[in-house]
């Protein structure tokens, strides 16, 4: 694609220090997405999924790496630009409905309330609220409060409420997580309408095994790395099922890093007794790695805590691997 990427993550890196250690939740994870995609992140619980959410969506800051969006060069914000840039650029849904929702305002009203907060002039604000309303389906509903709404509904209020300020970049946390399978495909359905019509991008945070069959690519985290990709393949040979309908094939790619790192997921290093070495040949069909003879799986499960180091004067995580670097042996 010749195209400017819409997202461009390189080697992000993010860590949260609580007082006695430092997590890494984003190790150095790269990421391309490009305008009007509607792709998805899935992960393991505590993979790294909301933090890169949120990092796109300028609510948090990288520790180190490259992070453009819409041509915004994230690290290289002031925090006021960052503010800027979450307004004009991202709207935000969330699992939780009501962090976007006030209960005692009608779907109308809900909807209009961040453009009068953005300033936007009466006769604007109608037509654009009212499209929107349409958009997601809730025409019919515009007056009513939204403890009259069903938690379908509510949601699809609150992806009204996330395009009110015209934003290039959805980002959604687990939207459908509380919601049964049909409401969450039709909520899947509104987001390509959404799409089509507006050339939105939307990047959905899910950990249903499942989505690949309403988004054009899913992209799996792991330990806070990119790892691999599934791609719904659109050519004329789909497959067909027992009635002859044509179904949609995936495939299902390994992501290697901007160095050209692979990572190999734990189950299959256990699985074929790989330690932290392994062959790689060149065979005529293409690239095998194969274990090790008497290879096995040596990797140390994490430590919160080193019992026989002193804590005191030590730069721990991520300071103490680069202090360890620079020490002469
Ligand atoms: P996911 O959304 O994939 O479940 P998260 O991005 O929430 O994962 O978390 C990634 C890692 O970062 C986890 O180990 C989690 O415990 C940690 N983490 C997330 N938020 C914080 C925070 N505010 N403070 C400390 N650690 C956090
Ligand atoms: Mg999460």
């Amino acid at each position: 694609m010749t195209t400017e990427p819409l997202i461009l993550c390189e080697n992000l890196v993010k860590i949260y220090k609580l007082d006695e250690i430092e997590i890494i939740a984003l190790q150095g994870l790269d990421l391309t997405v490009q305008p009007g995609e509607v792709m998805s992140l899935v992960g393991s619980s505590g993979s790294g999924k909301t933090t890169l959410l949120n990092v796109l969506g300028g609510l948090d800051r990288p520790a180190a790496g490259r992070l453009v969006v819409a041509g915004n060069d994230l690290l290289k914000m002031t925090d006021r630009d960052l503010d800027d840039y979450r307004r004009r650029y991202v709207g935000f849904v969330w699992q939780q409905k009501a962090r976007n929702l006030i209960p005692y305002l009608n779907v109308e009203q809900n909807v209009e309330l961040p453009m009068i907060m953005s300033g936007i002039a009466p006769r604007e604000r109608r037509a654009w609220s009212s499209e929107l309303i349409e958009a997601v389906r809730l025409g019919h509903r515009r007056h009513h409060r939204l403890a009259q709404l069903s938690g379908g509904e509510q949601q699809r209020v609150a992806i009204a409420i996330a395009l009110a300020n015209r934003p290039a970049l959805l980002l959604g946390d687990e939207p459908t997580g509380e919601l049964d399978s049909a409401t969450a495909e039709v909520i899947f359905d509104i987001f390509h309408q959404l799409n089509r019509t507006y050339g939105l991008t939307v990047v959905i945070v899910s950990h249903d095994p499942q989505i690949a069959r309403f988004v054009d690519r899913v992209v799996a985290i792991r330990d806070g790395k990119t790892s691999s990709e599934t791609i719904r393949r659109t050519e004329t040979d789909e497959a067909t099922d027992a009635a002859g309908a044509s179904v949609p094939v995936f495939e299902e790619l390994v992501m290697l890093d901007s160095a050209g790192r692979l990572q190999v997921p734990k189950e299959i290093r256990e699985r074929y007794g790989i330690g932290d070495r392994m062959r790689l040949e060149e065979t005529p069909d293409g690239l095998l790695l194969r274990p090790v003879a008497g290879g096995e799986f040596t990797v140390p499960a994490k430590r919160l805590t080193e019992p026989d180091e002193p804590p005191a004067e030590r730069p721990r995580g991520v300071r103490r691997w680069f202090a360890g670097l620079r020490r002469p042996r």
